[in-house]
């Protein structure tokens, strides 16, 4: 393509260039889909908030609509970009963590440096990139924001398929990945979608730890264990904590049983690498943190935004599901005057699961 700001852009031509430039700026691949989705996705929307499915996510009902339409969310907007970059840190077997009751398992995409930051600054280096080449142009850069449906504009894009779980799948590489976006009003064609790969396999729908998944394609954030230990404010409700095992920060269960996860690849991206030795902690040991320990060592990280508070009470819950042992009676012990009940009613419940009413 002429990188020459005073011609008008080669559109299709400049579609495949912003694909190489993607991966010149670390992301595994880039897809270009229309500015909006078919009127099916805010049906589908609407039913998923009638149901309630959300939670006390408000956030999504309050931007209801804005989701499934990009161009009235930045008005002008044609084309979506959509990217994915995976986060896969490598570490312990998560299997073998899970396995173990006293270690605390937490999701794998948060072992590291907060997403969020890297994931803007690229797609900002990739919007710049294609300014560089066509002159200026109207973009605004997304990544796991509120107001866009990003699984469902990467897969109208081609970028993948929603799986039954209905996170963002590729025969390639799993889905193991990060989702970005550039709403820009570039009339860029639009690539082909991808028929979904799921067939008649449905691992997922049956490992989920808190059957989440209501039916395919379908999840009840409410009983998601993400959302009870990320989402959720309060403290885990009782009748899910027995359930949840040692997940104390996300849940990545319902990939790890995906069969097109053994394409998976690891992160290339340093700021994605396990830190604090998150990846094979100890419960006992990550409850002992005192609240300084806490906000040093998760600065940066996307666990610092659930609190300190949050983090005991997820743990606790950790705790309460551990095998029993002195030290994890101990440890429970030692939170039991905790001021705060979000910390302090999990520690009751869990010291009553090793036999101790207090
Ligand atoms: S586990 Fe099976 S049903 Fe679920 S997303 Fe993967 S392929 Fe699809």
């Amino acid at each position: 393509m002429t990188e020459n700001p005073k011609q008008k852009p080669d559109y299709p031509e400049l579609s495949r260039q912003i694909k190489v430039w993607a991966r010149e700026a670390g992301f595994a691949d880039a897809r270009v889909g229309p500015a909006n989705l078919p009127p099916e996705a805010e049906r589908k929307l609407e039913a998923w908030l009638a149901a309630g499915y959300h939670g006390e996510m408000d956030y999504m009902a309050r931007h209801g609509a804005l989701r499934v339409k990009p161009a009235e969310l930045v008005p002008g907007t044609l084309s979506v970009i959509s990217v994915r970059m995976n986060y896969w840190p490598g570490g312990r077997d998560p299997e073998a963590v899970l396995a173990d009751g006293s270690r605390a398992y937490l999701s794998r995409y948060a072992l590291g440096r907060d997403y969020h930051k890297v994931l803007r600054n690229r797609l900002q280096k990739l919007a710049e990139r294609i300014e560089a080449a066509i002159g200026a142009f109207g973009y605004r850069v997304f990544t796991d924001s509120a107001p866009v449906a990003e699984v469902a504009l990467a897969s109208q894009a081609g970028l993948g398929w929603r799986g039954k779980h209905t996170l963002l799948l590729t025969k390639k590489q799993g889905s193991l990945f990060f989702l970005g976006e550039i709403l820009t009003d570039l009339p860029l064609p639009a690539d082909e979608p991808e028929d979904g790969h799921c067939g008649r396999c449905t691992r997922c729908i049956d490992i989920c730890p808190t059957q989440a998944i209501v039916e395919p394609y379908t999840v009840d954030a409410r009983r998601c264990i993400s959302y009870l230990t990320i989402e959720l404010k309060s403290a885990i409700p009782e009748a899910m904590r027995p359930l949840i095992g040692n997940r104390v920060y996300g849940c990545d269960d319902c990939q790890l049983t995906c069969p097109w996860n053994r394409f998976a690849v690891d992160s290339a991206e340093a700021d994605f690498a396990v830190r604090h030795g998150l990846d094979d902690a100890a419960l006992t040991e990550l409850f002992a943190w005192s609240e300084a320990e806490f906000k040093e060592r998760m600065a940066g990280s996307p666990i610092y935004r659930i609190g300190y508070a949050k983090w005991l009470s997820n743990l606790a819950v950790g705790l309460g599901n551990a095998p029993t042992t002195d030290e994890t009676v101990a440890a429970l012990r030692a939170r039991l005057d905790h001021p705060d009940e979000l910390v302090a009613e999990p520690v009751r419940w869990a010291l009553a699961r090793h036999g101790f009413a207090e």
